[in-house]
């Protein structure tokens, strides 16, 4: 390459867009040369977005030169995935086993508007039962054993939300596909 073309390659390098992905270890934007999709090669590979879409693996296009070259490495990559989750699995110890089962029963991957739609009921059950709680303490024996037996409801589900507070702190750091 001539000197003439370096100068303008050089330039041609300085104008081009940038990628606007955040780098990892600066926090800064990355500085790196886009591509078309506005990103540079180490950030191009775009999340696919939607509801149901995210957690559902990539195929390669059919269409592309090296598609089963592709899809090959795409399967052995998700078997060893599936192996190292399975071993982690199978390491874990009884206590740390229910705290997964438990996170993983609460993080089902669904649409945005069923989980909306379960967390709102959820508040409403628990604004109703903490309504219940609260009403005038002159009762029944039989009103009794069911505020007793409310009570208790409510005691179980407190638990159950520090076994989530449990369970997200061990999950920390595993990644939403663990
Ligand atoms: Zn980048």
């Amino acid at each position: 390459m001539g000197r003439r073309q370096c100068a303008r390659l050089k330039i041609l390098n300085a104008r081009a867009p940038r990628c606007s992905a955040t780098a990892k270890h600066t926090g800064q934007p990355c500085r790196n040369r886009a591509m078309v999709n506005g990103k540079c090669w180490a950030h191009g590979g775009k999340t696919p977005r939607g509801d149901g879409r995210w957690h559902r693996p990539v195929w390669p296009k059919g269409n592309a030169p090296d598609a089963a070259e592709k899809l090959n490495r795409k399967l052995q990559t998700l078997e060893q995935r599936a192996k190292k989750r399975e071993h982690r699995i199978a390491r874990m110890s009884s206590k740390d086993r229910a705290g997964y089962d438990r996170w993983k029963a609460t993080h089902a991957p669904t649409s945005k508007a069923k989980r909306a739609a379960a967390r709102e009921h959820e508040r409403q059950a628990r604004q109703a039962l903490a309504d219940l709680l609260s009403l005038a303490p002159t009762r029944s024996s039989g009103v009794q054993a069911l505020y007793d037996e409310l009570a208790a409801a409510q005691a179980h589900l407190r638990a159950l939300d520090r076994q989530d507070e449990l369970a997200e702190a061990w999950t920390d750091g595993i990644g939403v596909f663990g």
